[in-house]
This record gives C-alpha cells, structure tokens and sequence, in this order.
C-alpha cells in the first residue's frame, strides 16, 4: 500500500516561497490503478519524484508497505527505487541502443549476468507484444511502440509499482487506447500497482478505479472514477 500522509512540497523562490505540493493525503491499495488528474503546474510531477524517491518532501511521510521512504537511508532508498517502474512521456529511451539493450539497462545496473538479464527481457518484450523485434533501434518504431519498450524496461526489475507519467500523452487517440489496454493487461497478470499520471480524463475513465483531482498542490476531490466523473 502507497500512503501519502500531511505532505508538503515548497520551493524557495527569489523573495517568495512556491508550495508545490500542499497538505497531500491519500491511499492506493495494492493491485489497485490509481489516477492523479490535473492540469499543466497543478504538481503531479513533483508527487511522482517524492514518491521514487529523487525529492524529499519538506514535510509530511510517504509509506510504502509501511515503510516510511522520505526516512531511509540512501542505499536502503536505491533498494526501493527498484521496486517502482516509470513510463514517461517522451519514453526516455536510449536511441543507440536496440530494442532488447534498452529493456536490459536496469538490469543491467542491478548487476545481474548478461544471460540472465536477456532471459528476462525477452520475457518481457514478449508481454508487451514486440517479440521479433529485439534487435531493431528505437527510431525504427512508431510512437506506441516506443511506448511498450518503455513498459518493458519498467518492468524489467520486477517493480511492485508501475508510475505512468503522461505516458499517452503524445499518443493519438487509437495508439493510446492500445497502451492503456496493456497497462490494464499488466496490472492484472502481474498484479502491479499502477499510479496513473495523466491530463486526460479518458485515460483515468477506461483504466482507473480510483482517481485524486489536483489543483494547485492540492488533492481537490478523491474517490471512485464513477462517482467523481459521474455526468449531472
Ligand atoms: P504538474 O506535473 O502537475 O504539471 P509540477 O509538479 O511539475 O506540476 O509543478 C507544480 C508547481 O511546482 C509548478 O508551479 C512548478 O513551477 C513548481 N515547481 C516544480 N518543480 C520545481 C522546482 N524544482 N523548483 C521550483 N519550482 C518548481
Ligand atoms: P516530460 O513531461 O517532458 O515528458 P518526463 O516525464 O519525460 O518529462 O521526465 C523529464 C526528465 O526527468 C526526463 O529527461 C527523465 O530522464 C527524468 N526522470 C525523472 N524521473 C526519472 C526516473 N525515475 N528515472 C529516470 N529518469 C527520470
């Protein structure tokens, strides 16, 4: 379980001070997808980077599985870093790379063997349905695809959690239907965690079962996609 308790996020600005996150709390059970929806500046971003770890919050504790991850040690956080998977806008994919080396990358830095490590990215490659095509370079795949290369590389360390930020965003509508389908294939054969990112409210209605709106660092409104976007 993701628990985000009283947490705070402010920046110290020239002659004033930016509360980026402000007073978050929320709950997202294991297994579960969760959406966070806001618009440009409303601070999801900052709530992704505190909850893998890269930012501390000024105030305020993030749990998972009870574990409190602003209070760990730096090795015992590299540890959990592990444990979440990110798939992000513009795939952050290595262009000189093939398919199946930038699926083996985390693997790579968790220092397992180069046998191994291409056992299990084969595997993956496979559940994201780009089998065949290990040995081609990014470039020569299209955007969704891109975006599966993307799922197997998060999944490759085995994550407990997979954090989609904005990653349908540069999809058109057709393409991103096709990665929310496999995001909801994955939650459920893997039982992941999944905290779905996003501007877009399709997004959330076809794949989340519950979602947080963000405003201005706040959490504005949570619970049930359905009873929150229920049509008047
Ligand atoms: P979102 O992801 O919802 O677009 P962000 O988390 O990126 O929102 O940003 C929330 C607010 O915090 C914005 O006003 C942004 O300018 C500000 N912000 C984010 N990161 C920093 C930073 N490192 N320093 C100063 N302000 C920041
Ligand atoms: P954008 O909104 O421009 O798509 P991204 O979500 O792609 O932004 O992330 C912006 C940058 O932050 C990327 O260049 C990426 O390398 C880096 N980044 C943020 N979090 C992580 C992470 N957990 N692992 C690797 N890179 C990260």
């Amino acid at each position: 379980m993701i628990k985000f308790k009283n947490v705070y996020k402010k920046y110290k600005l020239d002659k004033s001070i930016l509360t980026a996150v402000n007073d978050v709390n929320f709950e997202v059970d294991d297994g579960e997808i969760y959406g966070i929806i806001g618009y440009s500046g409303a601070g999801k971003s900052t709530l992704v980077r505190i909850l893998d770890g890269l930012e501390a919050p000024t105030s305020g504790s993030i749990e998972i599985n009870g574990k409190d991850i602003s209070k760990l040690s730096n090795k015992s956080l590299r540890e959990q870093r592990k444990k979440i998977g990110m798939i992000f806008q513009h795939f952050n994919l290595l262009w000189s790379r093939t398919i199946i080396e930038n699926v083996e990358l985390p693997l790579e830095i968790s220092g397992i063997n180069k046998a191994e490590r291409r056992k299990q990215a084969e595997e993956f490659i496979k559940l994201v349905g780009l089998e065949g095509r290990e040995n081609d370079y990014p470039s020569e795949l299209s955007g969704g695809q891109k975006q599966r290369v993307g799922i197997a590389r998060a999944l490759a360390n085995k994550p407990e959690i997979l954090i989609s930020d904005e990653a349908t965003s540069a999809l058109d509508p057709q393409t991103t239907d096709e990665i929310l389908d496999l995001l909801l294939k994955i939650n459920k054969e893997l039982n992941l965690t999944v905290l779905l990112i996003t501007h877009e409210m399709h997004a959330i209605r076809k794949v989340a079962k519950k979602v947080a709106v963000m405003e201005e660092g706040k959490i504005v409104e949570h619970g049930d996609v359905y009873d929150i976007f229920q049509n008047p």
